[in-house]
């Protein structure tokens, strides 16, 4: 059970630079551990041996409070929902808002433990300002500075006891990272809207192309999976070999961070070079992958048109023939969620371990029949198979002569693996090891 904590309140009282105070340690080892920088909207914080998510609404909206007032409501709600606790920050300099008190009102609604957090007591003077938010009657203030952390141990001490149980080290771990990537207008923003409707997170339409990818949280069919989200940032460039950089540039970086991509293609334009690009890098760094034919509706059809489309695709990715395909509308909402649902198998796939004895018993009478050539001379007996701990299927064939072992007779072996044992969308590597 992870316990979940949303930093909620109206604009520039101080949210972001809480948060960034209560994950910074934390964040700095979860990097570590898994090698990327995640979204800073959700970090990882520990206090007093507990571990928590923190939630920064700050993230999702910036600007004038009249403009955003509405989808602050939404968002907060929704933040509420994931909460286990809140923290309700207001600002101890400006004094209690009108905007506060609406806040407030929402907040009221939702019975989980809220905390105040009256911040910017950067001095004891500044703390007496506090008093006036116990006006909102939503329980304890805490005057604290999100600046010197002045005031932050004892709001902690009192938040992480009401979270139900000690929290996960890492609540990211098993859970599979999707990213959507492709070319500029093959589809990829319709689709993540296809997806969560109106419930993905607010972007402001800010100038700037080098933010970060977001990534989403979502639940479907009973699994949960991370949305890394490229989309939402395109088109901000003044011309278009800046979009075209930037597009590059953020699916090298999203491919990076994710367990499985998702290539969208324009059915129209066909498979492009870029996408061939990313195919092969994405292979080359073990990636589970699913190709997306978007725009399937434009397409003149008759039976045989997909299979041919497929041939044709298989054909520039040579050798790489295993990528499932998958032909998509999301103008007509036609397999919108199977693209999400074959993405979220090919995670499986690609995490799964097959047992040693299954692994002979099925692969050792393959090679029987047909044994590896003999090469200058020597007979190459394989004696036996394991899948050893990757990041991506790896077997290991121990045998006497490891080094003669033929590209023709490695494909023939990768071909037996994924006959039996179902590793659609998956890289799968062969190791040879002398026994
Ligand atoms: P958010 O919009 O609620 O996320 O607010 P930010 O974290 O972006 O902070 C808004 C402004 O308040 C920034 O200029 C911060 O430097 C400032 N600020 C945040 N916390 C404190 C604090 O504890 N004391 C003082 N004096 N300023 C703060
Ligand atoms: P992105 O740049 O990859 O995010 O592409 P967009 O989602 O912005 O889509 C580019 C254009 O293609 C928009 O005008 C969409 O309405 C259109 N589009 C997206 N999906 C489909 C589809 O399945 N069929 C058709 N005909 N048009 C689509």
């Amino acid at each position: 059970m992870a316990n979940v904590v949303a930093i909620v309140g109206r604009p520039n009282v101080g949210k972001s630079t809480f948060f960034n105070r209560l994950i910074e340690k934390r964040q700095a080892i979860m990097d570590d551990i898994s090698g990327v920088t995640r979204d800073r909207h959700y970090g990882y914080a520990e206090w007093c041996g507990k571990f928590f998510t923190v939630i920064d609404t700050g993230g999702y909206v910036t600007g004038s409070e009249d403009k955003f007032e509405s989808e602050i409501r939404k968002q907060v709600k929704l933040a509420i929902d994931e909460a286990s606790a809140i923290i309700f920050m207001v600002d101890c300099r400006d004094g209690l808002t009108g905007f506060d008190k609406e806040f407030a009102n929402i907040l009221r609604t939702s019975k989980k433990p809220t905390f105040i957090a009256a911040n910017k007591a950067d001095t004891p003077d500044k703390s007496m300002l506090a008093a006036e938010f116990y006006e909102l009657a939503l329980g304890e203030v805490y005057p604290v500075s999100a600046e010197n952390g002045g005031g932050t141990g004892e709001l902690l001490d009192e938040l992480v006891k009401t979270f139900p149980s000690e929290g996960v080290e890492d609540p990211d771990a098993g859970i599979p990272r999707i990213s959507i990537l492709g070319r500029p207008n093959v589809g990829k923003s319709s689709l993540l809207n296809a997806l969560l409707g109106t419930e993905r997170s607010i972007v402001t339409d800010e100038a700037g192309t080098t933010r970060d990818a977001i990534h989403s949280y979502y639940k479907m069919f009973g699994k949960n999976f991370i949305l890394i989200d490229t989309a939402g940032i395109r088109k901000k460039g003044k011309v278009k070999d800046d979009i075209e950089f930037y597009s590059v540039l953020r699916s090298l970086r999203a491919l990076e961070e994710s367990d499985v991509v998702i290539v969208v293609i324009d059915a129209e334009r066909g498979m492009e070079a870029q996408d061939v690009n990313i195919i092969s890098l994405a292979q080359r760094q073990g990636k589970g992958m699913v190709i997306m034919v978007n725009k399937w509706d434009l397409i003149q059809k008759d039976s045989k048109t997909a299979d041919k489309y497929k041939k044709e695709i298989y054909e520039k990715l040579a050798p790489i023939d295993y990528i499932p395909i998958i032909f998509s509308s999301v103008l007509e909402k036609q397999r919108v969620f199977q693209v999400i649902e074959k993405a979220v198998n090919v995670f499986d796939s690609k995490t799964k371990k097959i047992p040693t004895s299954k692994l002979n018993e099925v692969i050792l009478p393959e090679i029987e029949r047909y044994p590896p050539p003999a090469t200058k001379g020597k007979f190459i007996q394989i004696k036996y198979i394991t899948q050893v701990a990757a990041r991506f299927p790896s077997f290991a064939f121990f045998c006497n002569h490891p080094q003669y072992i033929q590209p023709s007779y490695e494909r023939f072996l990768e071909n037996r693996i994924r006959e039996n044992f179902d590793f659609e969308g998956v890289p799968v590597r062969l190791i040879f090891k002398k026994k």
